[in-house]
């Protein structure tokens, strides 16, 4: 079971090998591809800092605790109609994602973020919302 806070359930659409240190990078693609394979894994929703801000390198300035990377978590759950502390497969995760959101909210609860204009976001909610599930990180 991987512990997540809100917004990385988005973060993990767009994934494309990308990220802040080599230990981020491999930490989030080793928990991707386990989802991708195996999208049965169980989730929990944590409040605050869980296992990819864990390898967040000490080096960069630490937002993990901002107020808003806290609201952006908060208004994703809300968006999907999940609450932290439930335990639910990632496959359900994908189930409300096609269910409650479209594309373009990566626009309003992500305004604030640095990766959003690559665009590989709202891609991977499209991919979702066609049933293809996560991408293959190359
Ligand atoms: S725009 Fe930023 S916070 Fe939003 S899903 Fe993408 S990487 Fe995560």
């Amino acid at each position: 079971m991987y512990k997540l806070r809100g917004h990385h359930l988005f973060c993990l659409l767009g994934y494309r090998g990308m990220g802040y240190s080599k230990q981020y990078v491999e930490n989030m693609t080793r928990i991707h591809q386990t989802l991708r394979e195996n999208p049965k894994t169980w989730i929990q929703l944590v409040n605050g800092p869980d296992q990819l801000c864990d390898k967040y390198p000490n080096s960069g300035e630490y937002h993990c605790q901002d107020n808003t990377i806290y609201e952006r978590d908060e208004a994703i759950l809300e968006k999907l109609g999940l609450g932290i502390g439930q335990i639910l497969k990632w496959e359900e995760i994908e189930s409300c994602i096609r269910k409650h959101v479209v594309s373009s909210d990566i626009q309003s609860v992500c305004e604030n973020c640095s990766w959003r204009s690559y665009g590989v976001c709202e891609e991977g909610i499209q991919d979702i919302l066609q049933g293809k599930g996560l991408r293959k990180v190359k």
